[in-house]
């Protein structure tokens, strides 16, 4: 399979040299995971110490308890977009591995009993052909001996790239996006899978469905986030 379908590196898109590893040694260098300190609440890296964001600090209000994301997203901006509208679907394993590796800990401080991806819409899904969250999702859950559980938060709302749209029009068109159809596990804590944290809308509207749904206990981690400055 290695001679066949060599790998490409997430951030070159080259094939990996040396042959064997997920990314290139040369690479390796350029990704810049967020350092301390992190926003106590949403996870953003701060420019100085402290406990809290900017927003945070003035009282900005998240459904979900903590967000942790793992890389700088400037570092790694186009990788994730080949990732997601691109079809480099294999970056994921090098991704939820370092994901795993590097936020393991947060995720068992939480005590979650499972992942659940961000879900796309069905349209969407046909179109791109694999969900980026759910593959991330999987190979962190393998890592870290957590089930995924994709049948319980869906998508019911088509909405235009978030790119495409300012900060006010996210939010409204965010509104009963998703949607929890079945808790039959009864889950009480787990933590919710995304790519991306920018502003927070989409985790935030997709927590707030899975609270109401019976899942008080929403925690966040993403690939990739912002920082302060
Ligand atoms: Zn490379
Ligand atoms: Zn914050």
């Amino acid at each position: 399979m290695q001679l066949l379908f060599p790998r490409r590196c997430p951030i070159c898109d080259r094939i990996v040299t040396p042959a064997g590893e997920k990314i290139c040694l040369e690479c390796l260098k350029k990704i810049r995971p967020i350092a301390a300190p992190w926003c106590m609440i949403c996870g953003k890296g701060l420019a100085e110490a402290g406990e809290l964001c900017e927003a945070c600090r003035r009282g900005r209000m998240h459904a979900f308890r903590r967000a942790r994301a793992l890389y700088d997203y400037p570092s790694v901006a186009h990788s994730i977009y080949r990732f997601k509208y691109e079809g480099r679907r294999e970056y994921k394993d090098f991704y939820g591995e370092e994901m795993a590796k590097y936020l393991g800990d947060y995720v068992r401080g939480t005590g979650a009993e499972g992942l659940i991806p961000v879900p796309l819409h069905p349209r969407r899904l046909r179109r791109r052909g694999y969900n980026q969250a759910k593959e991330l999702a999987e190979v962190m859950g393998r890592e870290l001996g957590l089930p995924v559980f994709d049948k319980i938060l869906f998508r019911v709302k088509y909405t235009a790239p978030l790119k495409e749209q300012n900060y006010k029009e996210r939010q409204n068109n965010l509104k009963k996006a998703f949607l929890v159809r079945q808790n039959d596990v009864k889950l009480k804590t787990i933590i919710l899978i995304d790519d991306i944290f920018t502003t927070g809308t989409t985790v935030d509207e997709a927590a707030a469905a899975l609270i109401e749904g019976g899942i008080p206990n929403v925690y966040v981690l993403t690939l990739a986030g912002g920082m302060e400055g």
